[in-house]
């Protein structure tokens, strides 16, 4: 699903000189690595705040405590995602509000946004899955109208932006599209560091200045507390090696929409749902991930064949054990109920040449030609009918 090792060769020279620079300062945490790395991000984005914390999980928690997000509020957020943009909501004592997903997209429907606002709806949390953004203007627009009605400070709308990074929207950045927005660099995504990262976007001044104090325990000077915030400091050695790395992701974006273009039409005589590019978007494929039928029997096909795939997610999170205080595993969620049994990720990484791309096709379309999917039929008949 992956070849870093392919990747690091191509940059590994300059990482290491950037890792020797920031030894030599023997400066660890914060300092000019993180700044210099804020300002690049920036200036990719078209950002005008970017706050370096310590991981997309902690991005989260932060941006939501930086909107006073707590106990008895609730956050609306898709139940098919990422565990972290549930939890980062259910650590503050809010109530993570699960709705269902967009069937083609599978990404947060505004439709069911909007019928499951209340007076206590304080944020939206849209997450651009697979490196797709969600569908901004109309989630902006649901969360600008409850503003109007609904308690006092406002609907604030969150970006997770963790798989997204270089994704646009009708033109505009991922990341640049609500009030907050997240980034992740776990080395998995698509710019990923060497350990755990994370970022805070925002264009409101007041929420980059409260960020960045939270980021450091609340401190607002030298030991003086006006709020309790965490360590959600980014490390010295990480920001330089991402700033290396950042030079690299327009490239590395290229070669993944290549690759799904490629399946795109080498996958189009199979019976298999292709990923759906919204009109005015632009995903980055974080994964490419198709829908379709026997999908664990698929799986194992490949990975006989040395094609290693990836099941994100197979447990939408408002059946989540650790949820069920919330009585929220009843809640009816048919169109993510259905991606958790047919999503199946394929190898889509920079790395992958075009034979690749040709193999696990060609792997694919054999096991769905009519032969194998008769032994499917009596395989699964076999097993008791289950499909
Ligand atoms: C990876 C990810 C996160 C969390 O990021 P970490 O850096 O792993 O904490 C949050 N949301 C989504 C959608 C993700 O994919």
């Amino acid at each position: 699903m992956l070849d870093l090792g392919s990747e690091f060769t191509l940059y590994g020279d300059a990482v290491r000189a950037a890792i020797e620079g920031v030894l030599e300062t023997q400066r660890f945490v914060g300092g000019p690595p993180v700044e210099a790395f804020e300002a690049a991000m920036c200036e990719r984005l078209g950002a005008a705040h970017a706050v370096a914390v310590s991981s997309g999980t902690d991005a989260l928690l932060c941006a939501l405590m930086a909107l006073g997000v707590g106990a008895g509020d609730e956050v609306i957020l898709p139940t098919f995602t990422f565990f972290a943009t549930a939890g980062s909501v259910f650590r503050l004592g809010a109530k993570p509000v699960f709705v269902d997903v967009d069937p083609r997209t599978f990404n947060i429907d505004p439709g069911e946004v909007e019928r499951a606002v209340t007076e206590r709806t304080r944020a939206i949390i849209a997450v651009h899955l697979f490196g797709q953004c969600a569908e901004m203007d109309a989630i902006n627009e649901i969360a600008k109208r409850t503003s109007e009605t609904g308690l006092p400070g406002g609907v604030a709308v969150i970006e997770d932006a963790a798989q997204a990074i270089g994704a646009t929207y009708h033109g505009r950045s991922a990341g640049t599209l609500g009030d907050a927005a997240c980034l992740s660099f776990y080395p998995t995504k698509n710019l990923g560091g060497c350990g755990e990262g994370g970022m805070i976007l925002t264009e409101r001044d007041e929420l980059a200045v409260v960020a960045r104090q939270l980021r450091n325990h609340g401190q607002t000077g030298p030991y003086d507390h006006a709020m309790v915030g965490g360590n959600f400091r980014l490390d010295s050695l990480k920001a330089a090696v991402l700033s290396v790395k950042l030079n690299h992701l327009d490239g590395f974006t290229k070669r993944r929409r290549r690759n799904a273009a490629q399946y795109a039409e080498l996958l189009s005589e199979v019976p298999v749902t292709r990923p759906f590019v919204a009109e005015g978007h632009q995903p980055v494929y974080h994964q490419y991930t198709i829908l379709c039928q026997h999908r664990d029997a698929l799986r194992a096909f490949l990975q006989d064949r040395g094609v290693g795939t990836g099941v994100f997610y197979p447990i939408p999170l408002h059946r989540q054990k650790c949820f069920a205080s919330l009585g929220c595993g009843t809640v009816a969620c048919p169109v993510a109920e259905r991606l958790c049994e047919q999503v199946v990720s394929l190898p889509c990484h920079p790395m992958l040449s075009e034979e690749d791309v040709e193999y696990v096709s060609s792997c694919v379309c054999e096991f769905y030609s009519g032969a194998r999917a008769e032994d499917m039929t009596t395989a699964a008949a076999a097993r008791g009918g289950e499909g």
